[in-house]
């Protein structure tokens, strides 16, 4: 029997998770298929129900669902505990597990990507949804001296900070900013050794397409800039940093990092990374 996978996400027309996927079960020999389901939040409950026939591997979860999804499932791995997010769904048997597989890909392009390492360095993470949930636990795990959120909404910023605090070791500092009140524009403009885009403000096909997060006046060129978007290639932040001299990365190797961690827990074997790399950049057109 054919197995089934896919990406559960509002929007998910722009996905390349699909070609990245589909290339590594065919360079694997595994008979498998992945699809992008466009799902509303109305319909979310109805599309994970799905999950259960016996065809299905599990899913992949992204934008706005990462948080919401835990309550459909019926167990979560440690690291989807810690981090409070879903980022895969993996059918195992009667039960679906959620799992977060983006924790241990933004680390890995972190490091072997962009070369940084995190541990006694200023971060700070624009956006406070499922992936930046991911990001600030990765940097609490690598030894971050402060991580400094920032978003739209007080409530849900300071939920991710509370969720997290309790993970957080003495020497890391986790804390957080309005958007709207200016109060972050010190620690972009001197004190962040790293900014990460966690918000989808740039992505090709979205409203924000085409727009940085943050004006390239207020980056420093000492920063790293890291984009978890990676449609287009060169996203309007990493150009922006990049026109500011600074180091910047696109989110294209945390998507093959987190992939290749899911293609394991749902197949039990190693995926060839450089086969989703040729994949997502050919699904570019890079
Ligand atoms: P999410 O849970 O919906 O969170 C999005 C966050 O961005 C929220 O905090 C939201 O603010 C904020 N936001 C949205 N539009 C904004 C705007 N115009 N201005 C300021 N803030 C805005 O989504 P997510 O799952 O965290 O994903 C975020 C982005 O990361 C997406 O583009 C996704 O594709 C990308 N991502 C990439 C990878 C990768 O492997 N490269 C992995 C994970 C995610 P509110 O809370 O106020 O709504």
């Amino acid at each position: 029997m054919t197995k089934r996978a896919g990406v559960i996400g509002h929007p998910v027309g722009h996905s390349i998770s699909p070609a990245v996927y589909g290339a590594a079960f065919k360079a694997a020999g595994i008979d498998a298929t992945y699809e992008a389901w466009d799902t509303p939040p109305e319909t979310l409950e109805g599309r994970v129900n799905a999950l259960r026939g016996s065809d299905f591997l599990g899913a992949n979860v992204t934008i706005p669902h990462k948080v919401a999804i835990k309550d459909f499932l019926d167990a979560m791995s440690d690291r989807a505990t810690r981090s409070g997010a879903v980022n895969t769904v993996v059918h195992d048997g009667e039960k679906l597990t959620g799992d977060n597989t983006d924790v241990a890909g933004f680390a890995r392009s972190l490091r072997e990507d962009a070369g940084f390492d995190a541990a006694g360095k200023r971060a700070m993470l624009l956006g406070s949804g499922g992936a930046a949930r991911a990001v600030a636990l990765a940097l609490v795990e690598a030894g971050a001296s402060v991580v400094y959120i920032v978003g739209r909404q007080p409530k849900k910023i300071e939920r991710v900070v509370l969720d997290l605090k309790p993970l957080t070791p003495a020497g890391t500092t986790i804390t957080w900013a309005y958007w709207g009140d200016g109060s972050y524009l010190k620690m972009l403009r001197g004190e962040a050794n790293l900014v990460v885009n966690c918000t989808p403000v740039g992505m090709m096909g979205t409203s924000g397409a085409g727009q940085s997060p943050v004006p390239a006046e207020l980056m420093q060129p000492e920063a790293l800039f890291f984009d978890l978007v990676y449609n287009p290639v060169e996203t309007p932040f990493v150009a922006a940093a990049k026109s500011r001299g600074a180091k910047a990365i696109s989110g294209m190797g945390m998507l093959v990092y987190q992939a290749a961690e899911t293609f394991k827990l749902w197949t039990g074997q190693d995926a060839s990374t450089n086969v989703m790399f040729d994949a997502a950049k050919a699904g570019l057109g890079a």
